[in-house]
């Protein structure tokens, strides 16, 4: 049998990434965050002070030189861009912004999805992006579409951030993650949307045990069905 690929796509801030990672440590697949890689992108422009909502060629052309690596070692995925870890650089409200942009970019989504592609070939993976089961590998064996009101989200990743010690308001996560639906949502190429036969879960309300627990149930249940 070919490589198992289970995607999970979602807004920002549904605890997509939280979740994916635990969800693949138990069934031993690799977890890979697309969303680290934009996030790249993005630190990369903002480090040679491009205007990462208009310097759209500029950054198109990036994509040309650029080194982005994922490794998967102990401390779990590690971001090198151009053979420097950025993991905790690419974490930042600012870096957030910028990957958001660079994300309308049709060359840059491009470029990424070849990566990711090539990296669901050669490892069973549980990949989480927006646009991993309706664009980057439409043909999934499993597709969720994670989701959690606006609200919701920017509660968690506030309380996110205050525990990281950043000096944030809840009023400029919310904005933020509101600027970011509203880019990913209309981009021209690969926009966020419920991929097709994807399973819907909404966990407005839940708390991150529970949201963890229905994830898992619900892919190992049909991760059953797939290897009858
Ligand atoms: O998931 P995360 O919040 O780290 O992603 C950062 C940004 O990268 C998102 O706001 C989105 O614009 C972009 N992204 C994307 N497609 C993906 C993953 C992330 O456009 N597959």
């Amino acid at each position: 049998m070919d490589n198992i690929q289970i995607v999970i796509d979602g807004p920002a801030g549904a605890g997509k990434s939280t979740i994916s990672k635990i969800v693949a440590e138990q069934l031993g697949f690799l977890y890979i965050d697309t969303g680290a890689m934009y996030r790249a992108v993005g630190l990369k422009a903002l480090s040679l002070n491009y205007d990462t909502k208009n310097d759209s060629n500029l950054i198109a052309q990036l994509m040309d030189n650029i080194k982005i690596d994922l490794k998967h070692g102990d401390n779990g995925q590690q971001v090198f861009l151009d053979d420097k870890n950025v993991t905790a650089e690419i974490r930042t409200p600012e870096v957030s912004i910028a990957a958001s942009d660079v994300s309308a970019i049709p060359a840059v989504r491009i470029s990424l999805a070849n990566i990711q592609r090539k990296l669901a070939k050669q490892n069973n993976i549980v990949m989480d992006g927006r646009d991993i089961g309706s664009y980057v590998l439409p043909n999934a064996d499993i597709k969720i579409f994670l989701t959690a009101s606006l609200e919701d989200r920017a509660k968690r990743r506030y309380n996110e951030l205050l525990k990281k010690g950043k000096d944030v308001s809840f009023e400029n996560v919310l904005s933020d993650m509101n600027y970011r639906d509203t880019n990913d949502s209309n981009r021209e190429l690969a926009p966020l949307v419920v991929p097709d036969g994807a399973i819907v879960i909404d966990t407005t309300g839940n708390t991150l045990e529970q949201s963890i627990k229905l994830l898992s149930d619900t892919i190992k249940e049909r991760l059953n069905c797939l290897l009858k």
